[in-house]
């Protein structure tokens, strides 16, 4: 396709995406919330978007499928970020990635003790990386949601996750016991769109940078 394509996932990146499209002249022409469509048009006929899951983002941006893409931090280190260009924090949908232990578990006794954790988590490199660098011992346990429920159930005895206000976390009786690193959302960019559609990008990139909160 000559003109650009722009791979977002539903909720929040799009919900927080769409005011980084206003600055750059770009409205969807139907919400993806309400529309079946995975491919929506916009009101400029040389762009469109299309609607993915979280962690497909990369790959469809990775591959040319998509020219750019908004993925958030902790997908793209999962991923790898091979074959993206990644110019810009556009600071939206934040959050932190976290430990979290039911409440009442000492963990720093856990960890002084050399115990072997079992961790539930969707972010096995994150998590992997983490405890290597800590010389924790741990059994990693790959989940694809809902990873509270796993020290609820002894699956596993603490979970890597993502948290903003923490009230899941208070509803499932858990604590954040380390913070591992702050998650915001990144603007990912085919490397090759990027020299052979330069001109019509630039004007994008430049508009979302400008309208990023600094
Ligand atoms: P799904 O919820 O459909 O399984 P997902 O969890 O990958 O998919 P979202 O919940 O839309 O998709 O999350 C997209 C991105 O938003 C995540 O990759 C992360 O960077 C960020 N995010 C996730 N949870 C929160 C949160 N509670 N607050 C702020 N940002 C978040
Ligand atoms: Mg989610």
């Amino acid at each position: 396709m000559d003109g650009i394509t722009i791979a977002l996932s539903k909720g929040r990146i799009f919900e927080e995406t769409l005011p980084l499209l206003a600055a750059a002249g770009i409205e969807p022409l139907e919400n993806p919330e309400s529309s079946r469509k995975l491919i929506i048009a916009t009101n400029r006929d040389d762009v469109r978007l299309v609607i993915v899951r979280a962690t497909d983002a990369p790959t469809y941006v990775q591959y040319g499928a998509a020219d750019i893409g908004v993925v958030g931090k902790d997908v793209l280190i999962e991923h790898g970020g091979d074959g993206l260009y990644q110019p810009l924090d556009l600071k939206i949908a934040r959050c932190r990635m976290m430990v979290a232990v039911p409440d009442g578990f000492d963990y720093e006794k856990a960890v002084r003790q050399g115990a072997r954790l079992k961790v539930a988590t969707k972010y096995i490199s994150i998590a992997r990386e983490h405890f290597a660098a800590k010389g924790v011992h741990v059994d990693l346990i790959k989940l694809y949601g809902s990873m509270e429920l796993a020290p609820l159930t002894g699956l596993a005895d603490a979970i890597v996750d993502l948290v903003s206000t923490g009230s899941t976390l208070k509803a499932n009786h858990l604590v954040a016991v380390e913070h591992i690193a702050d998650i915001s959302s990144r603007l990912i960019v085919n490397q090759a769109a990027l020299k052979l559609k330069r001109e019509r990008l630039a004007p994008i990139l430049d508009a979302f940078a400008k309208a990023v909160p600094q």
